[in-house]
Protein backbone atom coordinates (compact mmCIF):
# COMPACT_ATOMS: atom_id res chain seq x y z
CA UNK A 1 0.00 0.00 0.00
CA UNK A 2 2.81 2.34 0.94
CA UNK A 3 4.87 1.94 -1.77
CA UNK A 4 1.84 2.27 -4.22
CA UNK A 5 1.62 5.73 -2.65
CA UNK A 6 5.34 6.81 -2.72
CA UNK A 7 5.19 5.76 -6.24
CA UNK A 8 2.35 7.61 -7.48
CA UNK A 9 3.50 11.14 -5.72
CA UNK A 10 6.80 10.80 -7.20
CA UNK A 11 4.75 10.67 -10.59
CA UNK A 12 2.99 13.12 -10.19
CA UNK A 13 6.13 15.53 -10.12
CA UNK A 14 7.34 14.34 -13.27
CA UNK A 15 6.35 16.46 -15.90
CA UNK A 16 7.06 13.75 -18.95
CA UNK A 17 3.77 12.35 -17.16
CA UNK A 18 1.70 15.00 -15.76
CA UNK A 19 -2.49 14.40 -17.03
CA UNK A 20 -2.55 18.06 -16.40
CA UNK A 21 0.23 18.97 -19.10
CA UNK A 22 -1.93 19.55 -21.80
CA UNK A 23 -3.79 22.10 -19.89
CA UNK A 24 -1.22 24.28 -19.19
CA UNK A 25 -0.42 23.84 -23.09
CA UNK A 26 -3.84 24.57 -24.48
CA UNK A 27 -3.59 28.56 -25.44
CA UNK A 28 -5.86 28.93 -28.18
CA UNK A 29 -8.79 30.43 -26.28
CA UNK A 30 -6.62 32.50 -23.89
CA UNK A 31 -5.15 34.11 -27.33
CA UNK A 32 -8.65 34.63 -28.93
CA UNK A 33 -9.65 36.42 -25.17
CA UNK A 34 -6.22 38.66 -25.21
CA UNK A 35 -7.41 39.51 -29.07
CA UNK A 36 -10.56 40.16 -28.09
CA UNK A 37 -12.21 37.58 -30.34
CA UNK A 38 -13.35 35.13 -27.81
CA UNK A 39 -17.00 34.41 -28.24
CA UNK A 40 -18.00 31.75 -26.03
CA UNK A 41 -19.30 31.93 -22.37
CA UNK A 42 -21.24 34.94 -22.99
CA UNK A 43 -23.03 36.27 -20.51
CA UNK A 44 -26.71 37.15 -20.72
CA UNK A 45 -28.86 38.90 -17.79
CA UNK A 46 -32.11 38.69 -19.02
CA UNK A 47 -34.65 35.82 -20.82
CA UNK A 48 -33.36 34.47 -24.21
CA UNK A 49 -35.81 36.47 -26.17
CA UNK A 50 -35.15 38.12 -29.49
CA UNK A 51 -33.43 40.82 -27.54
CA UNK A 52 -31.29 39.92 -24.62
CA UNK A 53 -29.10 41.69 -22.24
CA UNK A 54 -25.36 41.38 -22.18
CA UNK A 55 -22.99 43.78 -20.44
CA UNK A 56 -26.11 46.07 -19.32
CA UNK A 57 -27.00 46.36 -23.01
CA UNK A 58 -29.44 45.41 -25.02
CA UNK A 59 -28.60 42.71 -28.30
CA UNK A 60 -30.64 41.18 -31.04
CA UNK A 61 -30.69 37.80 -30.68
CA UNK A 62 -29.71 35.55 -33.44
CA UNK A 63 -28.09 32.70 -31.55
CA UNK A 64 -30.69 31.00 -30.04
CA UNK A 65 -32.54 27.57 -30.44
CA UNK A 66 -35.90 29.17 -28.97
CA UNK A 67 -37.56 29.02 -32.04
CA UNK A 68 -41.17 29.17 -31.56
CA UNK A 69 -40.02 31.69 -28.86
CA UNK A 70 -41.66 29.85 -25.71
CA UNK A 71 -39.61 29.61 -22.80
CA UNK A 72 -40.66 33.00 -21.57
CA UNK A 73 -44.40 32.47 -22.77
CA UNK A 74 -46.11 33.13 -19.51
CA UNK A 75 -48.18 29.82 -19.73
CA UNK A 76 -44.93 27.53 -19.52
CA UNK A 77 -43.74 29.67 -16.78
CA UNK A 78 -46.48 29.44 -15.00
CA UNK A 79 -46.94 25.90 -15.14
CA UNK A 80 -43.27 25.31 -14.13
CA UNK A 81 -44.10 27.60 -11.14
CA UNK A 82 -47.08 25.67 -10.39
CA UNK A 83 -45.20 22.03 -10.51
CA UNK A 84 -42.44 23.48 -8.14
CA UNK A 85 -44.94 24.18 -5.81
CA UNK A 86 -47.03 20.74 -5.94
CA UNK A 87 -43.62 18.76 -6.47
CA UNK A 88 -40.73 20.79 -5.65
CA UNK A 89 -37.58 21.27 -7.10
CA UNK A 90 -36.05 17.67 -8.16
CA UNK A 91 -36.77 14.28 -7.99
CA UNK A 92 -33.69 13.14 -6.26
CA UNK A 93 -33.15 9.74 -8.46
CA UNK A 94 -33.71 8.30 -11.24
CA UNK A 95 -36.95 7.01 -13.37
CA UNK A 96 -36.01 3.50 -12.56
CA UNK A 97 -36.57 4.17 -8.73
CA UNK A 98 -37.75 7.05 -6.82
CA UNK A 99 -37.54 9.30 -9.85
CA UNK A 100 -40.94 8.56 -12.04
CA UNK A 101 -43.82 11.48 -11.13
CA UNK A 102 -47.03 10.87 -12.38
CA UNK A 103 -46.19 14.27 -14.62
CA UNK A 104 -43.20 12.33 -16.52
CA UNK A 105 -45.61 9.34 -17.49
CA UNK A 106 -47.91 12.23 -18.75
CA UNK A 107 -45.65 13.82 -20.96
CA UNK A 108 -44.79 10.07 -22.18
CA UNK A 109 -48.36 9.71 -23.27
CA UNK A 110 -48.58 13.24 -24.51
CA UNK A 111 -44.90 13.07 -26.24
CA UNK A 112 -46.03 9.69 -28.03
CA UNK A 113 -49.41 11.09 -29.23
CA UNK A 114 -47.52 13.99 -30.46
CA UNK A 115 -45.03 12.22 -32.34
CA UNK A 116 -47.89 9.47 -33.51
CA UNK A 117 -45.68 6.36 -32.02
CA UNK A 118 -46.80 3.70 -29.10
CA UNK A 119 -44.67 5.04 -26.59
CA UNK A 120 -42.10 7.71 -25.57
CA UNK A 121 -39.86 7.59 -23.17
CA UNK A 122 -38.31 11.04 -21.44
CA UNK A 123 -34.75 11.75 -20.08
CA UNK A 124 -32.88 14.08 -18.57
CA UNK A 125 -30.97 16.03 -21.66
CA UNK A 126 -31.39 15.34 -25.17
CA UNK A 127 -27.19 14.68 -25.06
CA UNK A 128 -28.22 11.41 -22.49
CA UNK A 129 -31.31 10.76 -24.55
CA UNK A 130 -28.96 9.80 -27.68
CA UNK A 131 -25.93 8.07 -25.47
CA UNK A 132 -28.77 5.99 -23.67
CA UNK A 133 -30.63 4.89 -26.86
CA UNK A 134 -27.62 4.64 -28.92
CA UNK A 135 -25.43 1.93 -26.42
CA UNK A 136 -28.56 0.12 -25.26
CA UNK A 137 -29.30 -0.60 -28.63
CA UNK A 138 -26.07 -1.69 -31.00
CA UNK A 139 -24.37 -4.40 -29.87
CA UNK A 140 -21.49 -5.74 -30.58
CA UNK A 141 -22.38 -7.16 -33.83
CA UNK A 142 -24.21 -4.58 -35.02
CA UNK A 143 -23.36 -1.58 -37.16
CA UNK A 144 -24.65 2.29 -36.61
CA UNK A 145 -24.18 3.99 -39.97
CA UNK A 146 -24.10 7.99 -39.38
CA UNK A 147 -23.80 11.33 -41.26
CA UNK A 148 -20.80 12.45 -40.95
CA UNK A 149 -22.08 15.82 -39.92
CA UNK A 150 -24.26 14.29 -37.17
CA UNK A 151 -24.18 16.06 -33.78
CA UNK A 152 -21.74 15.14 -31.35
CA UNK A 153 -24.16 13.40 -28.97
CA UNK A 154 -24.89 11.08 -31.84
CA UNK A 155 -21.00 10.27 -31.87
CA UNK A 156 -20.81 9.63 -28.21
CA UNK A 157 -23.73 7.32 -28.22
CA UNK A 158 -21.95 5.56 -30.97
CA UNK A 159 -18.60 5.55 -29.12
CA UNK A 160 -20.64 4.15 -25.98
CA UNK A 161 -21.89 1.37 -27.53
CA UNK A 162 -20.23 -2.06 -28.72
CA UNK A 163 -21.42 -1.53 -32.10
CA UNK A 164 -19.01 -0.82 -35.50
CA UNK A 165 -19.68 2.25 -36.61
CA UNK A 166 -19.59 3.54 -40.16
CA UNK A 167 -19.61 7.39 -41.18
CA UNK A 168 -21.33 8.44 -44.81
CA UNK A 169 -20.17 11.51 -46.53
CA UNK A 170 -22.95 14.42 -45.51
CA UNK A 171 -26.34 13.64 -47.11
CA UNK A 172 -24.58 11.23 -49.76
CA UNK A 173 -26.91 8.51 -50.59
CA UNK A 174 -24.35 6.89 -52.95
CA UNK A 175 -21.74 6.62 -49.88
CA UNK A 176 -24.91 5.45 -47.56
CA UNK A 177 -25.69 2.48 -50.01
CA UNK A 178 -22.41 1.46 -50.07
CA UNK A 179 -21.65 0.97 -46.49
CA UNK A 180 -25.43 -0.84 -46.00
CA UNK A 181 -23.97 -2.99 -48.81
CA UNK A 182 -21.20 -3.92 -47.67
CA UNK A 183 -22.23 -4.72 -44.60
CA UNK A 184 -25.06 -7.17 -45.55
CA UNK A 185 -26.55 -9.66 -42.97
CA UNK A 186 -25.74 -7.47 -39.44
CA UNK A 187 -28.14 -6.02 -37.39
CA UNK A 188 -27.92 -1.95 -38.76
CA UNK A 189 -29.35 1.33 -37.39
CA UNK A 190 -29.00 4.24 -39.77
CA UNK A 191 -29.16 7.44 -37.32
CA UNK A 192 -29.31 11.40 -38.94
CA UNK A 193 -30.46 14.79 -37.68
CA UNK A 194 -33.58 15.88 -39.55
CA UNK A 195 -32.06 18.99 -40.01
CA UNK A 196 -28.67 19.85 -39.45
CA UNK A 197 -27.45 21.38 -36.36
CA UNK A 198 -24.98 23.72 -37.64
CA UNK A 199 -25.54 23.67 -41.62
CA UNK A 200 -29.51 24.09 -41.40
CA UNK A 201 -30.43 21.57 -43.95
CA UNK A 202 -32.37 18.44 -44.45
CA UNK A 203 -31.40 15.20 -43.75
CA UNK A 204 -32.49 12.90 -47.69
CA UNK A 205 -35.33 11.34 -45.55
CA UNK A 206 -37.10 9.34 -48.46
CA UNK A 207 -34.26 8.01 -49.79
CA UNK A 208 -32.80 6.93 -46.68
CA UNK A 209 -36.10 5.60 -45.85
CA UNK A 210 -35.93 3.65 -49.51
CA UNK A 211 -32.28 2.45 -48.37
CA UNK A 212 -33.36 1.28 -44.79
CA UNK A 213 -35.97 -1.05 -45.88
CA UNK A 214 -33.77 -2.19 -48.84
CA UNK A 215 -31.12 -3.27 -46.81
CA UNK A 216 -32.91 -4.35 -43.67
CA UNK A 217 -31.74 -1.09 -41.59
CA UNK A 218 -33.38 0.39 -38.62
CA UNK A 219 -33.57 4.28 -38.65
CA UNK A 220 -33.22 6.95 -36.05
CA UNK A 221 -33.77 10.20 -36.25
CA UNK A 222 -32.13 13.31 -34.12
CA UNK A 223 -35.01 15.87 -34.63
CA UNK A 224 -33.62 18.32 -31.96
CA UNK A 225 -34.62 20.94 -34.74
CA UNK A 226 -37.41 19.41 -36.72
CA UNK A 227 -39.81 19.28 -34.17
CA UNK A 228 -42.21 22.59 -33.67
CA UNK A 229 -40.56 23.59 -36.50
CA UNK A 230 -41.14 21.31 -39.71
CA UNK A 231 -43.92 19.37 -40.71
CA UNK A 232 -47.31 20.64 -41.37
CA UNK A 233 -48.64 20.91 -37.82
CA UNK A 234 -45.09 20.87 -36.37
CA UNK A 235 -43.99 17.41 -36.03
CA UNK A 236 -40.85 17.60 -37.25
CA UNK A 237 -38.50 16.14 -40.50
CA UNK A 238 -40.49 13.01 -40.69
CA UNK A 239 -43.90 14.84 -40.89
CA UNK A 240 -42.14 16.96 -43.26
CA UNK A 241 -41.72 14.41 -45.81
CA UNK A 242 -45.25 12.12 -44.93
CA UNK A 243 -42.98 9.64 -43.65
CA UNK A 244 -43.69 9.25 -39.84
CA UNK A 245 -44.26 5.35 -40.12
CA UNK A 246 -41.43 4.78 -41.76
CA UNK A 247 -39.47 6.21 -38.71
CA UNK A 248 -38.73 3.66 -36.34
CA UNK A 249 -37.25 5.77 -33.87
CA UNK A 250 -37.39 9.65 -32.91
CA UNK A 251 -35.22 11.21 -30.39
CA UNK A 252 -36.15 14.71 -29.67
CA UNK A 253 -34.65 17.46 -27.03
CA UNK A 254 -36.89 20.37 -24.90
CA UNK A 255 -33.75 22.40 -25.39
CA UNK A 256 -35.40 23.91 -28.80
CA UNK A 257 -39.25 24.48 -29.41
CA UNK A 258 -39.74 22.87 -26.30
CA UNK A 259 -39.15 25.77 -24.34
CA UNK A 260 -36.81 23.75 -21.61
CA UNK A 261 -34.39 21.34 -20.72
CA UNK A 262 -34.61 17.12 -21.16
CA UNK A 263 -35.02 14.79 -24.22
CA UNK A 264 -37.64 11.75 -25.21
CA UNK A 265 -37.19 8.70 -27.90
CA UNK A 266 -40.23 7.54 -28.86
CA UNK A 267 -40.78 4.33 -31.04
CA UNK A 268 -42.46 1.12 -30.60
CA UNK A 269 -43.83 -0.21 -27.25
CA UNK A 270 -41.03 -3.17 -26.97
CA UNK A 271 -38.31 -1.22 -28.25
CA UNK A 272 -39.16 1.34 -25.57
CA UNK A 273 -39.67 -1.14 -23.07
CA UNK A 274 -35.99 -2.48 -23.99
CA UNK A 275 -34.24 1.06 -23.82
CA UNK A 276 -36.05 2.30 -20.42
CA UNK A 277 -34.08 -1.30 -19.39
CA UNK A 278 -30.88 -0.80 -21.20
CA UNK A 279 -30.28 2.49 -21.39
CA UNK A 280 -27.45 3.74 -18.90
CA UNK A 281 -28.06 7.27 -19.19
CA UNK A 282 -31.64 7.06 -18.09
CA UNK A 283 -30.84 4.34 -15.08
CA UNK A 284 -28.19 6.17 -13.40
CA UNK A 285 -29.24 9.91 -13.89
CA UNK A 286 -31.94 11.81 -12.17
CA UNK A 287 -35.24 12.36 -13.93
CA UNK A 288 -35.94 15.62 -15.51
CA UNK A 289 -37.22 18.37 -13.04
CA UNK A 290 -41.15 19.03 -12.31
CA UNK A 291 -40.85 22.40 -14.10
CA UNK A 292 -38.74 20.92 -16.93
CA UNK A 293 -41.56 18.48 -17.27
CA UNK A 294 -44.34 21.06 -16.71
CA UNK A 295 -43.17 23.30 -19.57
CA UNK A 296 -42.85 20.82 -21.93
CA UNK A 297 -46.37 19.75 -21.62
CA UNK A 298 -47.38 23.12 -21.59
CA UNK A 299 -45.46 24.16 -25.04
CA UNK A 300 -46.68 21.39 -26.89
CA UNK A 301 -50.26 22.63 -25.97
CA UNK A 302 -49.23 25.95 -27.35
CA UNK A 303 -47.42 24.11 -30.39
CA UNK A 304 -50.94 22.61 -31.08
CA UNK A 305 -53.19 25.43 -30.46
CA UNK A 306 -50.74 28.48 -32.37
CA UNK A 307 -49.87 26.99 -35.90
CA UNK A 308 -49.33 30.96 -36.15
CA UNK A 309 -45.96 30.78 -34.28
CA UNK A 310 -44.65 28.22 -36.54
CA UNK A 311 -45.83 30.29 -40.00
CA UNK A 312 -43.87 33.29 -38.03
CA UNK A 313 -40.98 31.28 -37.72
CA UNK A 314 -41.16 30.52 -41.35
CA UNK A 315 -41.84 34.30 -42.31
CA UNK A 316 -38.56 35.30 -39.95
CA UNK A 317 -36.63 32.09 -41.80
CA UNK A 318 -37.08 33.13 -45.26
CA UNK A 319 -36.56 37.04 -44.93
CA UNK A 320 -33.54 36.43 -43.22
CA UNK A 321 -32.12 33.67 -46.14
CA UNK A 322 -33.52 35.97 -48.92
CA UNK A 323 -31.64 38.91 -46.87
CA UNK A 324 -28.49 37.40 -46.85
CA UNK A 325 -29.03 35.69 -50.13
CA UNK A 326 -29.32 38.98 -51.85
CA UNK A 327 -26.55 40.90 -50.04
CA UNK A 328 -24.77 38.27 -51.63
CA UNK A 329 -23.87 36.01 -48.50
CA UNK A 330 -23.06 32.10 -48.93
CA UNK A 331 -25.70 30.27 -46.94
CA UNK A 332 -24.69 26.83 -47.72
CA UNK A 333 -27.81 24.46 -48.26
CA UNK A 334 -29.89 25.87 -45.32
CA UNK A 335 -33.53 25.48 -45.63
CA UNK A 336 -34.62 26.13 -42.19
CA UNK A 337 -34.36 28.30 -39.24
CA UNK A 338 -31.05 27.34 -38.70
CA UNK A 339 -29.24 29.74 -41.43
CA UNK A 340 -25.09 29.50 -41.72
CA UNK A 341 -23.12 32.58 -43.38
CA UNK A 342 -20.29 30.83 -44.18
CA UNK A 343 -17.49 32.53 -44.02
CA UNK A 344 -14.04 30.07 -44.05
CA UNK A 345 -11.08 30.88 -42.13
CA UNK A 346 -11.43 30.44 -38.65
CA UNK A 347 -9.82 34.17 -37.96
CA UNK A 348 -12.60 35.59 -40.23
CA UNK A 349 -15.35 34.17 -38.37
CA UNK A 350 -14.38 35.40 -34.85
CA UNK A 351 -13.49 38.60 -36.01
CA UNK A 352 -16.94 38.92 -37.89
CA UNK A 353 -18.70 37.42 -34.61
CA UNK A 354 -16.79 40.45 -32.60
CA UNK A 355 -17.76 43.08 -34.99
CA UNK A 356 -21.51 42.38 -35.17
CA UNK A 357 -21.25 41.83 -30.92
CA UNK A 358 -20.27 45.31 -31.36
CA UNK A 359 -23.11 46.37 -33.13
CA UNK A 360 -25.66 44.90 -31.02
CA UNK A 361 -25.74 41.17 -32.80
CA UNK A 362 -25.55 37.71 -30.47
CA UNK A 363 -24.56 35.18 -33.09
CA UNK A 364 -22.74 32.34 -33.14
CA UNK A 365 -19.84 30.95 -34.45
CA UNK A 366 -18.31 27.84 -35.55
CA UNK A 367 -15.40 26.52 -36.55
CA UNK A 368 -13.27 22.93 -36.86
CA UNK A 369 -14.25 20.72 -35.32
CA UNK A 370 -17.74 21.58 -35.30
CA UNK A 371 -18.00 22.37 -39.40
CA UNK A 372 -15.13 20.92 -41.86
CA UNK A 373 -11.59 22.98 -41.51
CA UNK A 374 -12.31 26.40 -43.39
CA UNK A 375 -15.59 26.51 -43.47
CA UNK A 376 -16.23 28.45 -40.16
CA UNK A 377 -19.18 30.46 -40.11
CA UNK A 378 -21.36 32.13 -38.65
CA UNK A 379 -24.58 29.90 -37.13
CA UNK A 380 -27.95 32.56 -37.13
CA UNK A 381 -31.17 31.11 -35.98
CA UNK A 382 -34.66 33.03 -36.17
CA UNK A 383 -37.75 32.66 -33.63
CA UNK A 384 -41.29 33.36 -33.95
CA UNK A 385 -40.89 36.28 -31.70
CA UNK A 386 -38.33 38.63 -33.78
CA UNK A 387 -40.14 41.21 -35.74
CA UNK A 388 -39.49 42.41 -39.24
CA UNK A 389 -37.82 46.02 -37.30
CA UNK A 390 -35.06 43.32 -35.66
CA UNK A 391 -34.22 41.58 -38.76
CA UNK A 392 -34.01 44.77 -40.43
CA UNK A 393 -31.08 45.76 -38.06
CA UNK A 394 -29.49 42.29 -38.41
CA UNK A 395 -29.32 42.18 -42.12
CA UNK A 396 -27.90 45.84 -41.97
CA UNK A 397 -25.14 44.56 -39.79
CA UNK A 398 -23.94 41.89 -41.79
CA UNK A 399 -23.68 43.91 -44.63
CA UNK A 400 -21.31 46.34 -43.21
CA UNK A 401 -19.47 43.85 -41.75
CA UNK A 402 -19.40 41.36 -44.52
CA UNK A 403 -18.49 44.42 -46.90
CA UNK A 404 -15.69 45.85 -44.04
CA UNK A 405 -14.08 42.60 -43.94
CA UNK A 406 -14.21 41.71 -47.72
CA UNK A 407 -16.72 39.06 -47.84
CA UNK A 408 -19.44 40.36 -49.90
N1 LIG B 1 -29.12 16.56 -30.99
C1 LIG B 1 -28.95 17.67 -31.70
C2 LIG B 1 -29.08 17.61 -33.19
C3 LIG B 1 -28.66 18.88 -31.06
O1 LIG B 1 -28.47 19.99 -31.77
C4 LIG B 1 -28.56 18.89 -29.65
C5 LIG B 1 -28.27 20.16 -28.86
N2 LIG B 1 -27.62 21.15 -29.47
C6 LIG B 1 -28.72 17.70 -28.96
C7 LIG B 1 -29.01 16.55 -29.65
C8 LIG B 1 -28.58 17.65 -27.45
O2 LIG B 1 -29.71 18.17 -26.85
P1 LIG B 1 -29.70 18.80 -25.38
O3 LIG B 1 -29.35 20.24 -25.52
O4 LIG B 1 -31.10 18.60 -24.92
O5 LIG B 1 -28.74 18.04 -24.56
Amino acid sequence: MDGGLVQNSQMAVNKETDIFDKCSKFTAAREAMAAGLYPYFRVIESAQDPEVIVDGRKMIMIGSNNYLGLTNHPRVKEAALEAVRKYGSGCAGSRLLNGTLDIHVRLEEKLARFMRKETALVFSTGFQTNLGVISALAGKDDIILIDKMDHASIIDGCRLSFGEIKKYRHNDMEDLERLLQQNNGKGKLIIVDGVFSMEGDIADLPNIVRLSKKYGARLMVDDAHGIGVLGKTGRGTAEHFGLEDEVDLIMGTYSKSLASIGGFIAASEDVVHYIKHFARALIFSASPPPSSVASVSAAIDIIEEEPGRRERLWHNTNKALNGFKALGFDTGKSETPIIPVIVGEDRKAFTMARMLHDRGIFANVAVSPAVPADMALIRTSYMATHTDEQLDRVLKAFEEVGRALGII
